[in-house]
């Protein structure tokens, strides 16, 4: 038997065939059509997926479940895509559309969640129960497995790693809050902060990284200026790393999971990134050398996480 993942978009709708243990056998992906009622994307999704099982020379008989990861709060249990930001999501009767085109039941989660959950069952967090997972990318997004089973809350929507404060009062969030961790932990924050650095310090190195064009600025900037030794690179990334870890500690000291995962476009910077983070986060966690460590990693499936995770949804 096999599954399909989906991992809805705001631009692409990409769809895979998982086989066991979570190996993904076949990907494909279709633009959204964002322009498109609910409706008519739910149909977009089901035909898509009866496509990709006719080229895969398989039957419908052989898909046991459909798991799809949305931008939003899903009602797994009513199979209804409560709400998505970027997309005209309301209270979506997703299972009962899919229904009408294929007969294998359909399973919804938040697509940060699904990602997680793609990591416990065939990448990084593989082999632990408990794990968060922090994808640093445009903004702050992430999932809490506890068990091995995705955290949702009572309704559904929790694991919005990024909007937790760091800095009470601090940098306006998207979410209408002040000081939350995205805004300080994202891709947007790191070049937010170099685009100051950029126009207060004529002499920064972040100027000739980006050729003098401010737009040029991009999330890895800063670490290019510091790895050469610039001191406004150095400070942006050190603050970011700082940040960043006081995060990562009130994840630990409420949750404390075997393992949390860095996921997304900065987390591409690797060692460099995990090295200094790591010995802040365990200089000011909770028990400090008294009890056993969380581990802090890379994620290791990219973008095939989220497909690969909603496919396991049960
Ligand atoms: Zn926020």
């Amino acid at each position: 038997m096999y599954r399909i993942g989906i991992d809805l978009g705001g631009t692409n709708i990409s769809a895979g065939i998982v086989g066991d243990e979570g190996r993904l056998l076949y990907k494909s992906s279709i633009p959204t059509e964002a322009e498109l009622s609910d409706v008519q994307i739910t149909e977009l999704m089901a035909k898509f997926c009866l496509n990709i099982i006719n080229n895969c020379d398989i039957s419908e008989q052989d898909i046991e479940s459909i798991g799809i990861g949305c931008p939003g709060v899903c009602d797994d249990k009513n199979g209804i895509l409560v709400y998505t930001v970027n997309l005209p999501f309301r209270n979506t009767e997703i299972a009962k559309i899919f229904s009408g085109f294929i007969s294998a039941p359909v399973h919804l989660a938040n697509d940060a969640n699904c990602a997680a959950l793609g990591e416990v069952v065939c990448g990084t967090a593989k082999g632990y129960g408990n794990s968060i997972t922090l994808t640093l990318g445009t903004g702050v997004g992430g999932g809490i497995i506890i068990n091995g089973k995705i955290y949702t809350g009572f309704n559904h929507a929790a694991g919005e790693m990024g909007h937790i404060t760091i800095h009470a009062g601090g940098e306006l969030c998207g979410c209408g809050r002040k000081g939350c961790l995205e805004a300080y932990a994202s891709a947007t924050a790191l070049i937010r902060e170099s685009k100051r650095a950029f126009n207060e310090n004529p002499d920064s190195l972040i100027r000739e990284l980006c050729g003098g064009d401010i737009n040029k600025i991009n999330a890895k900037t800063p670490f290019d200026a510091k790895r050469a030794g610039d001191k406004a690179g150095t400070d942006i990334v050190d603050r970011y790393i700082q940040d960043l870890g006081e995060g990562i500690i009130n994840y630990i000291n409420v949750f404390q999971p075997e393992i949390i995962l860095l996921g997304g476009g900065v987390s591409k910077e690797g060692e460099y990134l995990l090295e200094p983070l790591r010995k802040y986060v365990f200089t000011y966690t909770y028990g400090h050398d008294f009890l056993p460590r969380t581990k802090i990693e890379c994620a290791m499936l990219g973008n095939d996480a989220g497909i690969i995770g909603a496919a396991m949804l049960d």
